[in-house]
């Protein structure tokens, strides 16, 4: 492809896209496709000779499109979000077109500063302290195991990484039971083991802390059986119902242990640009190391992960390997981001974040979610008005569960819920997803895209009440 048919397929693209955003509201949110479909259209083998770009567009028109479930749909009311707003994805063009590998100050000068003051800005978005700086990892799953790999190597002196772990002190980690599954996965990946996790039972509806006593008794038997404890993992917002911990009572805890503490905000850290809302991860500011995730609410597109620590020297100390090539000369005092992730390799995350700052400001993203919040409220005012209707979990932030009563008289209200999600899924016009609460199924509303109006929930609260009372 030369310069002018790169100029032209470019344009091409922004024109698709753009016809794809106009659009996408008649689209269904879940497109109605099986297992392998897609696949079985596909060559078996690639293509030995060039094909025309034409052509290379023309299938992904016919193929793609149709067989995605659409993220930046206004009625996607599952999961949490994956925000593409247009400024970032204008910015990931420009970043993809550098392909800068953004692992060493010197490999990408501008990247790095530019990371450096955008984490800064995002850090003042939400009202952490000076003393935490930070950088953009691709996903909170991987900002968490590079916390619990700190939480390992402090424990061991700084020995893991060399000694391996045979033979060492059986080290353990400390976590609400409502915690995100990436914290069990980051021990797994960290050689510490799924056993080591200890789940401390949690308190009361509708946030579901932790319950602090129980987290010091369980570290002072761990103690007395020769363990080792390591850190605690501080839950703001977890993914099935938002349960959040008490961060200030888990923190005073970990503090007078000597515990290195991990909060996991990937979803509500957003909300915390808004300062009524920072009550919900009151004292933070205490943690050692922090997770939000800017490509779920704020808008950036995936992926971008923003890693808060106090100390970068222990995260750097956890995660630098420097090996003769990997040296930077001359150059003392610079950030060489990869020593703060498990990643050598880096894409240049922060221009996104800086078009998307800039271009709706933080008052527009506060605004953007405020409406959220008091929408996404409202419907699960309306739903619990509803005599056939029962809300299980109260909104923390824009989220909330519910389930379908009926007159009472359902036998099994679990297939009953199920059904009825799978119905309104395959119905297209919003898309919710299940969770398992309190051994029962609930369905799960979240409102975080960023073209949602009030009106997409009038259309949720019809589609819901509507297919609920259909006869099965
Ligand atoms: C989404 C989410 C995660 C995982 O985030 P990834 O960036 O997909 O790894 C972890 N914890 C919570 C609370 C989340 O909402």
């Amino acid at each position: 492809m030369d310069n002018n048919d790169f100029e032209r397929w470019s344009h091409a693209a922004a024109a698709w896209s753009t016809q794809y955003r106009a659009t996408l509201a008649d689209q269904p949110v879940r497109p109605a496709v099986s297992p392998g479909q897609l696949l079985a259209t596909l060559p078996q083998s690639p293509p030995e000779v060039a094909e025309p770009m034409d052509r290379i567009f023309e299938d992904f028109e016919a193929l793609i499109p149709g067989a995605m479930t659409h993220w930046q749909h206004p009625r996607f009311f599952a999961y949490f979000p994956s925000n593409a707003a247009p400024a970032a994805v204008v910015a990931e063009q420009l970043a993809a077109t550098m392909a800068a590998q953004c692992m060493l100050w010197q490999t990408s000068p501008a990247a790095t500063e530019l990371e450096i003051r955008m984490v800064d800005w995002l850090r003042q978005a939400v009202g952490l302290p000076e003393a935490f700086s930070g950088s953009f990892q691709d996903t909170a799953s991987t900002s968490t195991l590079s916390a619990v790999l700190v939480m390992r190597e402090k424990a061991l002196d700084y020995r893991g990484n060399a000694e391996g772990l045979s033979g060492q002190p059986c080290l353990r980690i400390y976590a609400s039971g409502r915690t995100h599954s990436s914290v069990d996965k980051a021990l797994w990946i960290a050689g510490l083991g799924q056993d080591n996790l200890v789940k401390i039972p949690t308190g009361e509806a509708p946030l579901y802390p932790m319950d602090s006593d129980a987290l010091a008794k369980a570290i002072a038997d761990d103690r007395s059986a020769g363990r080792l404890p390591a850190g605690v993992v501080v839950c703001i917002g977890g993914t099935s119902t938002g349960a959040t911990d008490n961060a200030k009572a888990v923190i005073d805890v970990a503090r007078r242990e000597g515990l290195y503490c991990h909060v996991d905000a990937a979803w509500a850290g957003a909300a915390m640009i808004c300062p009524e809302y920072r009550e919900l991860w009151s004292g933070v500011e205490d943690a050692d190391s922090i997770v939000l995730n800017p490509h779920k609410w704020l808008g950036t597109g995936m992926e971008c992960s923003a890693h808060f620590v106090r100390d970068p020297e222990s995260l750097v100390r956890t995660l630098s390997i420097q090996p003769e090539y990997l040296k930077t000369r001359g150059a003392d005092g610079v950030i060489n981001f990869s020593e703060w992730s498990v990643q050598l390799g880096r894409r240049f995350r922060a221009l996104k974040v800086w078009f998307l700052l800039r271009a709706y400001g933080i008052e527009g993203l506060r605004t953007m979610i405020r409406n959220h919040v008091d929408w996404a409220q409202a419907l699960c005012e309306r739903l619990r008005a509803e005599a056939d209707m029962q809300i299980v979990t109260d909104p923390v932030l824009s989220l909330f569960s519910f389930r379908h009563v009926g007159d009472g008289q359902i036998a099994d209200l679990d297939a009953h819920n199920l059904a009825l999600v799978n119905r309104i899924n395959d119905d297209g016009r919003i898309y919710l997803t299940q969770t398992r609460h309190d051994d029962g199924i609930a369905i799960r509303f979240q409102a975080g895209q960023f073209d949602t109006t009030e009106a997409d929930f009038d259309i949720a609260f019809a589609t819901i009440t509507e297919l609920a009372r259909q006869p099965a």
